[in-house]
């Protein structure tokens, strides 16, 4: 089940990792099972031979140019972990999903992953065939046709097919020529207040720091509008939980940029793309651990109230995605317990009505919603949550 994803973002990041090593002492740097790469071009060198991850031409030797940073987000394969996944693919700008050469196609993680992919209407991809060296020709051409005909229809349907020796480092710059123009840098629409989910969080000092030597908590996610610079004052919605007496609420947070981090360097302003990492003045024991993962991060003011109910028109899927085995989804029904998707947070819901494709839901924790945004349904099916369709936000 080994797909090669790791072999293959090693292969895209290596000396770029290497490189900003003193940079993740210092600590800043998202652990997300993640990794930050630079995408470089040779000035003389024509595609794809143009495109590498080293500062220098592998190809002819001159130095190379920088062309962007990217962030890789490692969604786990394992499809237990789909709803870690699913907060995964709302901070992407496209995904590249890796099919072994010499498995058959699809694997039900990988049909998981396209469907999620589907939900949260994630257009741009790039389909990396790995361990080519492991077949034949043949093998690999009936490989590459069993991929066709899995993506057609589906939101992968016009992705580019690349054919990759991850281990052998064959390839890998047709992946950086199709990620250039299949997955470009998004505008970046800076008139609009700054707005991030929390993907991360966490607290960056070592057991047992004196007090006048404590950082504080680190915030890691992805800017869907405007920008941050350090010393902006943001706000941290829906909080922290609090419970005073027999009353129980969240709590915002306001606090101030003191560092900021993007593609594996200190910046003073962070944009949409990639991941980026906020250091504040926050309690690091409110961050630690992922404390803070699922809220959103905006200008004081500017976010909106969280929601502890919600009103979704749903769409179901035909079959339940992830099993092997064929399992028709069942209608949705009235007090049942089921798992939502939003944004970066997770959270059980207990479903109050149902109409049609009209479903109200009370959610167990408040959840700040930042557009109209598609909300991933999950119902226990054998023990496991599962991915049975996706809902839209209604006002
Ligand atoms: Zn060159």
């Amino acid at each position: 089940m080994d797909h090669g994803k790791t072999t293959l973002v090693k292969a895209l990041t290596g000396t770029w990792t290497a490189k900003h090593s003193e940079e993740l002492k210092r600590g800043i740097t998202i652990k997300i099972g993640y990794a930050d790469a630079g995408f470089w071009k040779c000035p003389k060198c024509e595609p794809p031979q143009c495109y590498t991850t080293k500062n220098v031409c592998p190809n002819c030797g001159s130095p190379t140019e920088f062309l962007r940073a990217v962030s890789f987000v490692d969604c786990p394969g394992h499809e237990i972990l789909m709803t870690t996944m699913l907060s995964g693919a709302a901070v992407m700008d496209g995904a590249i999903l890796v099919i072994a050469a010499n498995e058959k196609v699809p694997q039900p993680q990988t049909k998981e992953h396209l469907a999620a992919l589907e939900i949260l209407g994630v257009k741009n991809i790039v389909i990396v065939q790995n361990k080519i060296d492991l077949v034949t020709r043949e093998k690999a051409l009936e490989n590459y046709k069993q991929i066709l005909s899995f993506i057609e229809g589906t939101i992968a349907e016009d992705a580019p097919i690349i054919p990759v020796s991850a281990q052998w480092e064959v390839n890998i710059d047709l992946v950086i020529k199709a990620i250039e123009e299949k997955i470009p840098t998004p505008k970046r629409d800076l008139s609009k207040p700054p707005l991030m989910y929390v993907l991360r969080s966490f607290d960056i000092n070592r057991p047992g720091t004196s007090i006048d030597d404590l950082k504080g908590g680190v915030i890691g996610g992805s800017l869907l509008q405007g920008y941050f610079q350090i010393g902006d004052e943001i706000e941290i919605r829906p909080g922290v939980y609090v419970k005073k007496g027999n009353k129980a609420y969240y709590e915002p947070l306001y606090t101030e940029i003191t560092s900021l981090q993007a593609g594996g360097k200190n910046v003073e302003k962070a944009y949409c793309g990639g991941l980026v990492g906020i250091g504040t003045k926050l309690d690091p024991s409110i961050t630690k651990g992922d404390g803070l993962i699922g809220n959103i991060v905006g200008r004081p003011g500017h976010l909106r109230d969280p929601y502890t109910e919600l009103t979704l028109d749903i769409t179901l899927f035909e079959r339940i995605i992830g099993l092997q085995e064929y399992q028709k989804v069942e209608k949705i029904k009235p007090n049942e317990a089921i798992v939502l998707n939003i944004g970066t947070a997770t959270t059980l819901a207990i479903v109050r009505s149902v109409k049609d494709n009209i479903v109200e839901v009370l959610l167990r924790r408040p959840v700040c919603i930042a557009y109209k945004q598609r909300v991933a349904i999950s119902r226990k099916v054998k023990g496991r949550w599962r991915l049975i369709g996706y809902g839209i936000v209604k006002d």
